[in-house]
């Protein structure tokens, strides 16, 4: 006969020390997506689940957000959890948490889920599980401030387990310390700093891949066969509802990694925005597309009233 595994089972504690920093964290954003990093210790026995999280990672200097986007500042992060790992070395990253109370999206989008299958499949990544905690609404009463959901993906399972508030423990704990991280001590006169390769790895890319894939998701990445160079390419649609095929494409010959864009869209409305973006220059493709994708709506806009 065929053995089906035993259906998983979870509790889950939160030092309300970490709930507050997250909370405090959200107090600071009330427009803009903002998230963090969960950190803690668990046991996974017979399917069996018990997941501690005793501390967060704040999102880092230069976390981006927008009021339906956040991407976490990993260069910071990476350092803050290796020096919280010196004195706690069985801390382990168990998830991430982010908000939606800020566009009223009340579950995980399918980009977060489809972002953390990838993560917990990943042949990297050190747990086989991954806990996303989703901030979803403020609380007017104020106590606790803000309702959240608890989400666990598991390595090789299609399944999204949602966890039921009655296997969700507060502890009276404070947060793990996060001390401050070591200081990069690159000095201007650096020589690593003047023999910066063109050919270094573009960190942009990465943060365009996780963009694009929550929220253009017909937009891919190619790669032009000629000269290597990365670009993206896809529909838009309009203000109008017409679609713009649009395509981004980085210039490689320029150190500073500029970003164009254009469409192949012959609208004569959009004209005068074509022209000007003949000129322009983008420090991402997904700049790039935010931009172009609000002037011509902008432009779509007027011409039909005009
Ligand atoms: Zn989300």
């Amino acid at each position: 006969m065929l053995f089906r595994s035993k259906k998983p089972t979870f509790s889950i504690t939160l030092a309300r020390g970490a709930v507050e920093s997250i909370f405090d964290e959200c107090d600071k954003y009330d427009a803009d997506e903002t998230g963090g990093r969960l950190l803690g210790t668990y046991r996974h026995q017979g399917g069996r689940y018990d997941i501690e999280v005793k501390g967060v990672l704040e999102p880092g200097p230069n976390a981006q957000r927008s009021p339906t986007y956040f991407l976490q500042d990993g260069d910071h992060q990476e350092k803050l959890f290796r020096a919280i790992e010196v004195s706690h070395p069985e801390i382990e990253h168990l998830g991430n948490w982010h908000t939606h109370h800020v566009n009223g999206y009340p579950t995980l989008s399918g980009g977060d889920k489809e972002t953390y299958f990838r993560t917990v499949n990943h042949a990297k990544q050190n747990t086989d599980f991954w806990y996303a905690l989703l901030v979803v609404s403020k609380n007017r009463s104020g106590n606790p401030r803000y309702a959240v959901k608890h989400f666990i993906f598991r390595r090789g399972d299609d399944a999204i387990y949602e966890i039921p508030a009655k296997d969700v423990r507060l502890v009276e704990a404070p947060p793990l310390l996060s001390p401050e991280p070591a200081v990069d001590r690159a000095e201007p006169h650096d020589p690593r700093l003047q023999h910066r390769q063109p050919s270094a790895p573009n960190p942009e890319r990465a943060k365009d891949q996780e963009f694009f894939s929550e929220f253009f998701p017909g937009l891919k990445a190619l790669l032009a066969k000629a000269s290597g160079v990365p670009y993206w390419k896809g529909p838009l649609t309009l203000v109008d509802g017409s679609l713009a095929e649009v395509v981004t494409m980085e210039d490689s010959a320029d150190l500073a990694r500029s970003y164009s864009i254009a469409t192949s869209c012959k609208n004569p409305v959009i004209a005068d925005i074509l022209a000007q973006y003949k000129e322009r220059k983008f420090r991402s493709a997904r700049h790039a597309v935010l931009h172009f994708e609000r002037d011509l709506n902008q432009a779509l806009y007027r011409g039909t009233k005009g």
